[in-house]
């Protein structure tokens, strides 16, 4: 059992400074995956280690099951932490790797065979254990990494970019392996990545961080479809989500948008949830999502007259970037499922495109605050 609360934490590195984390607020629940995520120097990092007391709390308190850690030696916090560099000793073997915090505890040899091989087993490494690091993958390393921090029983588990020095291949791999790993271990994880496809697939919940400041919390779902903001919106999501600033309409209890000259009714979900706001015509940026633009036919009313710059192949699915008749650039997000070899070879540079946005999945931000009008 371990659960997690930040109250007011708040970290200055150096006086007269802005913080780099400000007034973290949050509750993580027993077993629970969390994940940090936001670009880089938003904080993250800086919210792990003063979790796991390497770095100074400048305000506010860390509670571990209700007990105030700030004045907690790292060991006393029962806390493991797998770095982005492994930080693995060269000179001893896997199992030795894995054994050197229970060594340092004085643990019995008996009860030290039983934990490395029984952490081995789980991880798949139990035929590397008398190798040494160097004679290991990336990716065996990283399970060593891992392996190492399970031993040790601890309550918490806390993980720094763990996958950033791996190849895209075995990235993806090691994260289904940590979504395997995390149902073995049954223990409470925060997890930091500036990944969000990372944080997308492995959090229950998500905290997106910006310039130290918490920006949204909730679940995967959650914050693809109610983004708080505009900077979650166009955080969350790949490709990223088309902005463009345009006129909300509001005639005889209807809503229209009209980017880049064209007028495309807001209906759905949307359009009710404009009504019973009270939200009348307005400035507003408009995000629509790659996925969400649809391609119709020449002719059709109310579409965007656009080119194909760039037409990125990815197998499942087209990336076509696009260049409006204003000239804005739009990214379109297509399936290949239903498009024949040559319909798609069709699409290079130049080509022209008629798109429309979908009224019902359109997302609706103030200019000035940014702020979702429909969160
Ligand atoms: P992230 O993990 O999101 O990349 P960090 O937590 O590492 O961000 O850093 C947050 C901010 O704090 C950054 O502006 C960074 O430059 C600053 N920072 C990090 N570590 C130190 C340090 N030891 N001394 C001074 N400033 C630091």
């Amino acid at each position: 059992m371990a659960t997690v609360k930040f109250t007011n934490v708040q970290k200055i590195y150096e006086k007269g400074h802005t913080p780099a984390v400000a007034d973290f607020n949050l509750e993580i629940a027993d077993k629970e995956f969390i994940v940090l995520v936001g670009p880089s120097g938003c904080g993250k990092s800086t919210t792990l280690r003063m979790l796991a007391g390497l770095e100074d709390i400048s305000g506010g308190t860390i509670e571990i099951d209700g007990e105030v850690v700030n004045d907690l030696q790292p060991r006393d916090r029962n806390i493991a932490m797998v770095f982005q560099n492994y930080a693995l000793y060269p000179h001893l073997t896997v199992f030795e790797n894995m054994a050197f915090s229970l060594r340092l505890k004085k643990m019995k040899q008996d009860e030290v065979y039983r934990r490395v091989t029984e952490a081995a087993e789980v991880l798949g490494i139990t035929e590397y254990l008398t190798r040494k690091p160097r004679a290991l993958s990336g990716g065996q390393r990283q399970r060593v990494a891992i392996g190492r921090a399970m031993v040790r029983d601890s309550k918490v588990f806390l993980m720094d970019e763990p996958l950033s020095n791996l190849d895209a291949k075995l990235r993806n791999q090691m994260r289904a392996e940590i979504i395997l790993l995390r149902q073995k271990i049954d223990s409470t994880f925060v997890y930091v990545t500036h990944d969000q496809t990372e944080a997308m697939t492995l959090g229950d919940r998500i905290v997106i961080m910006k310039d130290g400041f918490i920006q949204q919390v909730g679940t995967p779902d959650e914050v693809f479809d109610y983004p708080a903001n505009l900077f979650v919106a166009e955080f969350i999501g790949a490709p990223k989500m088309n902005i463009v600033r345009t006129q909300l309409i509001e005639e005889n209890g209807k809503f229209y948008v009209t980017p880049f000259g064209s007028r495309m009714e807001v209906d759905g979900v949307n359009g009710q949830l404009l009504k019973e706001r009270g939200i009348t015509s307005r400035d507003v940026i408009l995000g629509v999502r790659p996925e969400h633009i649809s391609i119709v036919e020449a002719g059709a009313e109310n579409t965007i007259d656009s080119t194909i710059l760039v037409n990125e192949m990815m197998g499942s699915e087209l990336h076509l970037h696009v260049s409006t008749s204003t000239g804005e650039k739009l990214i379109v997000r297509t399936p290949t499922v239903n498009l024949s070899h040559e319909e798609r070879n069709k699409m290079h540079t130049g080509f022209p495109l008629h798109i429309t946005f979908p009224g019902k999945v359109m997302y609706f931000f103030d200019p000035e605050t940014e702020e979702n009008l429909l969160y």
